[in-house]
């Protein structure tokens, strides 16, 4: 398999009891297949420090408007780009197709720092769409069916957050 970030061939690693993708030796990014990135996103998740090394080439220059393919899909499905958390500060590249997810060099450190446990962040995005989406999709409610629309497709653009979660609709207090 080759680094969707770099084209690098990349090589496994052990972490605990999950075998990852990693570029050693070219850009320093991971790739891990579903259900494996949770298993080390936590401080707590000691597995996870063995991945904080990735040997990097700083020749090695990764543009960051470059949207990846999937490694691990045959037909070049495109990664989605979103954010990790509602504080927005790590980027992370997930495949709508298998599940898995890319991490360039230093994010899967700044995602074991951004939240003590996955409760937590999901708690900071129940409270995000409380204080700050939800008002904003009354308002739109208020307003003509026409708009409803807009509302709705406005409520699409923060699924970005938790994808999987948060579609209009489906969250608890969800506003239609
Ligand atoms: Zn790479
Ligand atoms: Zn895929």
């Amino acid at each position: 398999m080759s680094c969707p970030a770099c084209g690098h061939a990349l090589s496994t690693r052990n972490a605990g009891d999950v075998t990852v993708d990693v570029c050693d030796g070219g850009c320093g990014g991971i790739w891990f297949d579903h259900f494996e990135l949770q298993k080390v996103d936590e401080q707590s998740e000691s597995a996870g420090e063995a991945l904080l090394d990735v040997r990097r080439d700083p020749g090695v220059v990764v543009d960051p408007a470059e949207r990846y393919n999937c490694p691990k899909c045959a037909d070049a499905v495109v990664l989605m780009r979103h954010f990790w958390s509602v504080k927005r500060d790590v980027t992370i590249d997930e495949c709508p197709e298998c599940g898995g997810i890319f991490l360039d060099a230093g994010e899967l450190a700044g995602i074991r720092s951004d939240f003590p446990s996955e409760d937590a962040r999901h708690a900071a995005a129940d409270a995000y769409f409380k204080e700050v989406v939800d008002p904003l999709l009354d308002e739109e409610r208020a307003k003509s069916a026409d708009e409803l629309a807009k509302a709705q497709s406005f409520a699409h653009a923060f699924r970005f957050i938790c994808p999987s979660e948060y579609i209009p609709g489906k969250q608890a207090g969800a506003a239609f």
